[in-house]
């Protein structure tokens, strides 16, 4: 019987420190304040930053939300970034993803001001995560280290498979893993022998998207393995990319969906946040 990761236990540890850090900031009169700004009625897009609202209550954050109409131009929203860009209250913005497609997602996170860009997604904190000199952590890959940290597994020397390369998950999954030392393996829909290649892996990240596709003969015995991908299952059930159910009594260490890595990668938006008040209050 494996181990199961409690994300949601993890996620309010994270939390309770932050909230500790901004009460003292508030005591020198620094307020933290986080913009999150949402484009038309996607409703899973609402869920998130609905979440991500009551995560700033809980940590001792401001937040300001802006919902526009789906019908937004591209000027009219690059008017937004760059008041929140000149905002001194406002320390942190998010874009909520994917906006309407007549909007272009780059050219929107391009005019973030980087020091502002707490989702860690403009070119130059991409670069900074790449040459491990970065400030902003990309907030699911590193929530997903904090749950490795959790199991006191260490990641030098380990074999790391990484299953997805995506901007937003996979690659920087990768990069983190592999700064901490990890002998990593990057994944995608083109690779061979994906059973073989992930069955290698001490530590197995699945960030694919495609529901409880990884069952037990993708993982070796004992491996930890973290679960990235939020999926619906054949009744419209939210489940992960591995099998929780076939994978959980091989793995050492399993997280469960939901309740494993999502919980995390508020957390650790609330984590940069704090992190761009510090830095812009010259702390
Ligand atoms: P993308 O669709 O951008 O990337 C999926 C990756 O999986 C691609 O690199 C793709 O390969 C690869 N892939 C697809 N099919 C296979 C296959 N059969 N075998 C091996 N690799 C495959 O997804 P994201 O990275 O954005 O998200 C992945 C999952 O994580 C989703 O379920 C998403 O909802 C979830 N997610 C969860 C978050 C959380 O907070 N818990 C945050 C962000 C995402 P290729 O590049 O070749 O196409």
């Amino acid at each position: 019987m494996s181990n199961i990761i409690d994300g949601k236990a993890v996620s309010a540890q994270v939390k309770e420190r932050i909230r500790v850090e901004t009460a003292k900031l508030k005591e020198q009169g620094i307020e933290v304040g986080l913009a999150v700004v949402i484009v038309g009625d996607d409703p899973a897009s609402k869920v998130y930053v609905r979440n991500k609202k009551k995560a700033c209550e809980e940590v001792g954050f401001t937040s300001y939300e802006y919902a526009l109409p789906a019908e937004t131009t591209e000027e009219e929203l690059l008017d937004l970034v760059k008041k929140l860009n000149a905002d001194k209250k406002v320390n942190g913005i998010l874009v909520q993803l994917p906006l309407p497609k007549h909007l272009d997602d780059k050219v929107i996170i391009n005019n973030i001001l980087p020091e502002k860009d707490v989702d860690a997604f403009h070119p130059v904190n991409v670069g900074k995560i790449m040459i491990g000199d970065y400030s902003f952590l990309p907030c699911t890959p590193a929530g997903v280290m904090e749950l490795i940290a959790s199991t006191g597994t260490e990641i030098q020397g380990k074999e790391c498979v990484v299953i997805g390369r995506s901007n937003i998950v996979g690659k920087p999954q990768a990069m983190l893993l592999l700064h901490k030392s990890g002998t990593v393996t990057i994944c995608h829909s083109k690779t061979k022998n994906l059973k073989e290649v992930a069955s290698r892996a001490d530590i197995l990240v699945a960030a694919v998207g495609k529901a409880k596709m990884i069952t037990k003969d993708f993982i070796k015995e004992g491996a930890v393995v973290i679960d990235v991908g939020m999926n619906r299952d054949e009744n419209g059930k939210l489940c992960g990319d591995v099998d929780f159910e076939d994978c959980k009594e091989k793995a050492g260490y399993i997280t469960p969906v939901p309740g494993g890595v999502g919980p995390m990668t508020i957390a650790m938006l609330m984590q940069n946040t704090l992190t761009a008040a510090k830095q812009q209050n010259g702390l």
